[in-house]
C-alpha cells in the first residue's frame, strides 16, 4: 500500500542573529511513495529575484536560429519522403528535426514567432499547438519507420535557469523504444507495486491525495494537478496526472487542451512568485502496457543568486542525488490554490 513516510531531524547551533543562543532547527526527510527517493524539506522564507530576460534576449536575438528568417532559411528539415513540407506547423509553432543526436528520433518545436516570452506571457493556445505538434510528429515518425515506438519523451526547458541555452521558447521530444534513466526506475518500481498489490500506482496515489486534500490542487477533465508529497525542486514541484491514460497515444486532444490550460495557470503563478523558468517532462507506460498513468512533472527553476548566476542545483543534488526543498508541498499547493482563487477573473486568455 501507499505510505507517506517522513522523519523529523534536527541540527543544533549557536545562532549568530539571536545573541548566539543555542537553538534547534528542525527539518523533514520524506520518501517518495513509489521510488523511495528521499527529499529534505525545510520551510524557509526564500525570495527569488527578478531576472531581466528581455536584456539577455535582446543580446542573443541576432544569433538566434529560431527567429523567423533564420528558421525558414537555416533550420534542419525532414526528408521529403517523410514530410514534403520539411517542417510541421500549427498556429505559430513549427516542429523541426533536432540537429543534436539526443535520440534516434529527436525534434524541437519552436513555439512562438516572438524571440522572448517571459514567464506568464505564453498563451494557452501556443502551449496547446506545441504539444499537439509533438504528438503528431511522434505518431507520424512511428508509421514512417513502421515501428510502434514505446515512448514520446516530451520535455521542455523553459528559460536559461532550466538549462535551456536558447531563450526563444521551444519544447523537445525524443521518440524511442527505451525509457530514459529515471523514467526506467519509475517503471520498475511501478511494476513491483502492481505485482504486489494488483493495482496501478498513480491511480492509487491520486486517490489518496484527493482524499487527503493536503496537496491536491485542481482537476480539469482527466488532468489532475497536485504538489507531490516528496517534491524534489528547491522551490517544490508540480505534478499533472492524466486519469485512464497510460501511453502517449492515449493522450487525447481534450487532454492537451486541459494540460495547456493548467500549464498556463502554473506559469501565471510562477510569474507572481518571480520564478523565471521551469523543467517539464512527460512520463508514460510503454505502448500496450498499463504500468503507470501518463503524468507530467514540472520543476520550477531559479537562480539561487542572480548576481553571481548561482543555479539551484548543487553537488549534493547532482552527484549524490539528494533533494532539498525550501517550501513544503502543502504550502505550495495552498499558495497556488489561493493565487488562483484571487485571480480567477484572469484565468482565460
Ligand atoms: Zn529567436
Amino acid at each position: 500500500m501507499i505510505s507517506f513516510k517522513k522523519e523529523i531531524y534536527n541540527t543544533t547551533y549557536l545562532h549568530p542573529r539571536k545573541d548566539f543562543q543555542k537553538i534547534d532547527v528542525f527539518a523533514e526527510a520524506r520518501y517518495d511513495p513509489l521510488t523511495g527517493h528521499r527529499v529534505r524539506i525545510y520551510g524557509i522564507e526564500w525570495k527569488t529575484k527578478r531576472v531581466d530576460f528581455f536584456y539577455l534576449g535582446e543580446k542573443s536575438k541576432d544569433r538566434c536560429p529560431f527567429c523567423k528568417d533564420a528558421l525558414e532559411r537555416m533550420a534542419a528539415r525532414f526528408p521529403k519522403d517523410f514530410l514534403e513540407e520539411g517542417h510541421f506547423k500549427k498556429g505559430e509553432s513549427t516542429l523541426i528535426p533536432n540537429i543534436l543526436p539526443y535520440a534516434e528520433n529527436a525534434a524541437v518545436v519552436i513555439l512562438t514567432k516572438e524571440h522572448i516570452v517571459p514567464m506568464g506571457k505564453m498563451k494557452k493556445s501556443t502551449i496547446y499547438d506545441g504539444i499537439s505538434l509533438i504528438f503528431e510528429y511522434s505518431r507520424k515518425i512511428s508509421s514512417y519507420k513502421r515501428k510502434d515506438y514505446n515512448f514520446a519523451h516530451l520535455h521542455w526547458n523553459y528559460m536559461p535557469t532550466s538549462g535551456g541555452s536558447l531563450i526563444h521558447p521551444h519544447m523537445q521530444v525524443y521518440v524511442t523504444d527505451t525509457a530514459l534513466n529515471y523514467h526506467n526506475r519509475v517503471l520498475e518500481k511501478a511494476k513491483d507495486f502492481k505485482k504486489n498489490t494488483g493495482q496501478e500506482f498513480f491511480s492509487k496515489y491520486l486517490k489518496k491525495e484527493v482524499e487527503e486534500q493536503e496537496r491536491f490542487i485542481l482537476k480539469k477533465g482527466r488532468c489532475n494537478l497536485l504538489a507531490p508529497f516528496a517534491s524534489k525542486g528547491m522551490l517544490g514541484e508540480f505534478l499533472i496526472i492524466i486519469e485512464d491514460s497510460y501511453n502517449y497515444r492515449e493522450i487525447l486532444d481534450e487532454d492537451i487542451k486541459d494540460m495547456a490550460e493548467i500549464l498556463r495557470l502554473i506559469s501565471l503563478f510562477f510569474e507572481a512568485k518571480e520564478i523565471p523558468g521551469f523543467n517539464l517532462a512527460l512520463f508514460s507506460s510503454p505502448i500496450g502496457e498499463e504500468v503507470i498513468l501518463n503524468h507530467i512533472r514540472i520543476y520550477p527553476r531559479v537562480y539561487r543568486d542572480v548576481e553571481v548566476f548561482a543555479t539551484d542545483i548543487e553537488t549534493p543534488t547532482l552527484l549524490y542525488g539528494e533533494s532539498f526543498c525550501l517550501i513544503s508541498p502543502e504550502k505550495n499547493a495552498k499558495d497556488l490554490k489561493s493565487f488562483l482563487e484571487t485571480n480567477y477573473d484572469n484565468w482565460e486568455d
